[in-house]
């Protein structure tokens, strides 16, 4: 019996409910409603605007805790943590763990990544050590394919994007639904693929000129200021990474040989980076190479 009467309470209550709110919304005059709408409206837009992602709860405890962060790393450092087989730089004070060289903390992964570039939001990692190599070559190679498709549907865009402007004359065009879908489509490809050629081979350039230069994205930044630095002093800041140009393209690539240029850049290829990460010492060849011109 009162298995049967719950099963007859739920339904009546929520038709109860669902009049009570037709009700409210008949008396609520339009006016009213619609100022409420706009008021909330206008309370999304401005927190969209004035949103932060430093204003965080995250950030403020960061910086709370930057006292206990210089503590941690100056008696760990006075303890003699870090004098040990790692060749490090300086003690990360989130991890609390020694540094190598070229690493940093990522604060979205939340650890310390070796010769970190960057933290790529796109592919939802960090760019270091062991994949910079992959993300340099996704983005030349997705580059090109976007070049080589923006390129070779120049002719089909024109005509498609001729076609959906005549729809404004009189008398229209009896172009079919598929045609003008097509047509729709085509347009929308081209101008996808030239935008990303666009975007990601401003990007691309950006790496080619970082790697010639043996530098990281972070790297830029703090070796910029460096020179600056050691400028002022009336000295001269040298970068212990950069082997040259072309060493830096075949230590990036990991060439070793000429036939690796078609087997580990052309082809794919799953080798690792020269080094671990940890120490930077160049391979023996760039080191014998610049014996050599240091000799001549
Ligand atoms: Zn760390
Ligand atoms: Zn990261």
């Amino acid at each position: 019996m009162r298995g049967q009467r719950s099963l007859l309470l739920g339904p009546a209550r929520l038709c109860l409910r669902l009049l009570l709110l037709l009700g409210y919304r008949r008396r609520c005059p339009p006016l009213l409603r619609g100022l409420v709408q706009r008021w909330r409206y206008g309370k999304v837009c401005l927190r969209s605007l004035l949103y932060n992602s430093f204003g965080g709860s995250d950030t403020a405890v960061d910086a709370a805790f930057e006292p206990i962060y210089w503590l941690v790393d100056n008696v760990i450092r006075w303890c003699g943590v870090g004098r040990n087989d790692i060749a490090t730089v300086s003690i990360c004070k989130k991890c609390i763990y020694p540094k190598p060289a070229r690493t940093h903390h990522c604060s979205i992964c939340n650890r310390c990544v070796l010769k970190m570039d960057h933290h790529c939001p796109w592919l939802n990692n960090c760019v270091g050590h062991y994949n910079h190599r992959y993300f340099f070559s996704f983005c030349f190679f997705m580059t090109l394919g976007c070049v080589y498709c923006s390129y070779g549907s120049w002719d089909l865009f024109r005509e498609a994007y001729a076609a959906i402007e005549t729809y404004h004359q009189t008398p229209p065009p009896t172009f079919s639904f598929r045609e003008r879908v097509t047509h729709k489509s085509l347009v929308y490809l081209w101008f996808l693929c030239s935008s990303v050629a666009l975007a990601l081979g401003a990007l691309t350039v950006w790496h080619a000129v970082l790697i010639s230069r043996g530098e990281t994205s972070i790297e830029r930044h703090i070796n910029k200021k460096e020179r600056r630095r050691l400028q002022a002093k009336g000295r001269v800041f040298r970068n212990h990474y950069n082997y040259g140009c072309l060493d830096n393209w075949k230590v990036f690539l990991g060439v070793d040989t000429g036939r690796h240029w078609l087997t580990r850049v052309l082809l794919p290829s799953s080798h690792l980076p020269h080094g671990n990460g940890m120490t930077w010492d160049p391979p023996p060849w760039v080191t014998a190479h610049s014996a050599s011109v240091m000799a001549v």
